[in-house]
């Protein structure tokens, strides 16, 4: 057993701020990290567009990027945590720059402010289009400097332990539940250690691996919601999946789609079908700038117009030595693959690619159950409501995981260990011999939810997949309860969890709004 004041669930930019935050404030506290892949795999190492913050000095204002957020949110935010994240931006801008990220400069040495769909203004500070690789890469070294940091890779928290492990009752019957930490499967020896924290913090990121075509990394499996779930804390939003319009279309698909960022568009890239025309307007007045759901439902009305598998992005009117100084990474990955931006265009197609709901969390990041934190994808905070504007989550990111981290350094001292926390019980479970069955099960419900719960969905095609989910979590509950537990079957049983909680919160949301769009 390993007694922690601080455990944190993730090593994306949401649980590197809190950690490095706590541990510099308190620094005989002991802050542990677990994260379940190689440390900085997540999709803050994916994020290629930036971060939106407001600078004043750049013809910027609060009010207009508040606007922006309520205008993208459908109505569905709350405007208190909107005006407090947009405001607070500034100075968690500071702190990444004081820890070292490098956003891009023009020659006058101002910020090289991009622009993104939904934004009325440039104020998307990026480092070239490997923004979150930049900002994971810092985090990391900054937390590396912190001696009562540990950060155990490979370690996949399986269930976060509450007192109804200890026996005692909890939830439904009115008491509060309470959160006293994690059990951790260690993957490279299989053993399963009992972590036990007087605070934790989830900040496991999104779920888009619970779809078949998606920008999320593997590690995408919404870990810490399905936890939350099993826990009994409040979970909201899940019907708000955000869609990315315009993912590499690649055949044979591979997982991850690889993102072309919204910036290109921003940068003057424009859509057209197949046959070559150019379709946005026929949308939205402001073309290919309008939000990402009104661009994805677009091309997903012309592909089943068409029949096509996918449309393209036009490149070739660009100034292709600029395109390629602000975009290398998609640059190279189109000439990889033969695509000359002078001459060809790039098949794209819309992907999985945010989770705008999630664990409810308050203002300062607690959610329902006591001293249990989250922040980052997969809290939902309010910021976001019905639609996500682009670049806001890792300013979502930085902004909770201060205040998270103000709220539990207040709380820690008044928090005792618990006694008679029971090891974890593996009794009676044997070693898998078909894990081959929960590889297919994977695919299967990744290719359900893409067919019934996409990006337009219907109250027939929810029946069926709400009917599919109940087999499949019958099969897996009954794996689970004889197998010895593995990576593999916690991910798909969290899947499961996952695509569970956004069928039937689609199912109860009876009007349009935000990405939600139902026939
Ligand atoms: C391709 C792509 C491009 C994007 N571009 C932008 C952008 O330009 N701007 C923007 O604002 N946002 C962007 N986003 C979204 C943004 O990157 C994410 O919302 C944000 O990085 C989430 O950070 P996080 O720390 O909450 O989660 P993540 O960065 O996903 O980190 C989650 C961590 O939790 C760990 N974990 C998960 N489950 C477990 C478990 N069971 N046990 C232990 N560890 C676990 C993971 O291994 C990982 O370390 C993009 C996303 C993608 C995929």
């Amino acid at each position: 057993m390993l007694r922690c004041d601080f455990l944190v669930i993730g090593s994306g930019v949401a649980g590197l701020t809190f950690a490095i935050k706590v541990a510099r404030l308190l620094p005989h506290s002991n802050v542990v990290i677990v994260t379940k892949a190689g440390e900085s795999e997540s999709n803050t190492k994916y994020a290629q567009g930036g971060i939106a913050v407001v600078l004043d000095s750049y013809g910027d204002s609060f009010d207009r990027h508040i606007e922006d957020t309520l205008r993208a949110g459908d109505g569905l935010c709350d405007p208190d945590i909107v005006r407090m994240v947009v405001t607070e931006g500034p100075d968690r801008l500071n702190e990444l720059i004081e820890w070292g990220t490098d956003f891009d400069e023009k020659s006058s040495g101002n910020f090289d402010l991009g622009r993104e769909g939904g934004h009325t203004r440039r104020r998307i500070l990026h480092h070239k289009d490997i923004t979150g690789l930049e900002i994971e890469r810092k985090l990391l070294s900054q937390a590396g400097t912190l001696p009562n940091i540990t950060l155990s890779t490979h370690h996949f928290a399986i269930d976060l332990i509450t007192q109804h492990h200890l026996g005692k009752e909890e939830g439904h019957t009115g008491a509060p539940v309470n959160c006293y930490g994690a059990y951790v499967l260690d993957s490279q020896t299989g053993k399963i250690e009992t972590y036990v924290s007087k605070i934790t913090l989830i900040a496991t990121g999104g779920a888009g691996q619970v779809y078949q075509s998606t920008t999320n990394p593997l590690i995408a499996t919404g870990d810490g919601i399905a936890m939350a779930y099993r826990a009994k804390a409040r979970i909201e939003h899940m019907e708000f999946i955000q869609f990315h319009p315009t993912a590499l279309y690649q055949h044979p698909q591979s997982s991850p789609s690889f993102l072309i960022s919204e910036a290109v568009r921003g940068f003057g890239a424009l859509l057209r079908t197949r046959s070559g025309e150019l379709f946005m307007r026929n949308y939205d007045e402001r073309g290919e700038l309008a939000s990402r759901d009104i661009v994805s439902r677009a091309i997903d009305s012309e592909l089943k117009k068409s029949g096509d598998e996918y449309v393209y992005l036009d490149c070739r009117h660009l100034d292709l030595n600029a395109f390629r100084d602000h975009f290398p990474n998609i640059f190279n990955k189109c000439s990889e693959l033969g695509i000359g931006l002078s001459g060809d265009m790039i098949p794209v197609v819309p992907a999985a690619h945010y989770l705008c709901g999630g664990i409810v969390t308050d203002r300062d990041g607690q959610t329902t159950i006591e001293n249990l934190f989250s922040c980052g994808e997969s809290a939902r905070t309010g910021l976001h409501g019905g639609n996500r504007l682009a670049s806001n989550s890792l300013l979502e990111a930085v902004v909770f995981a201060h205040r998270c981290y103000k709220k539990s350094c207040e709380m820690v001292e008044g928090i005792t260990f618990p006694e008679g926390i029971p090891e974890w019980n593996e009794e009676g479970t044997t070693q898998p011999d078909e894990l081959i069955l929960i590889t297919h099960n994977r695919k299967e419900l990744q290719a359900m939810m893409s067919n019934y719960v996409g990006i337009i969905r219907s109250g027939e095609r929810l029946d069926r997949a709400a009917n599919r989910l109940k087999i499949m979590y019958e099969e897996t509950e009954a794996l689970y309860k004889r197998t010895k537990i593995s990576p593999q079957l916690m991910e798909l049983r969290n899947l499961i969890s996952v695509a569970y909680l956004i069928v039937q919160q689609s199912l109860k949301r009876k009007h349009n709004v935000g990405v939600f769009f139902k026939v």
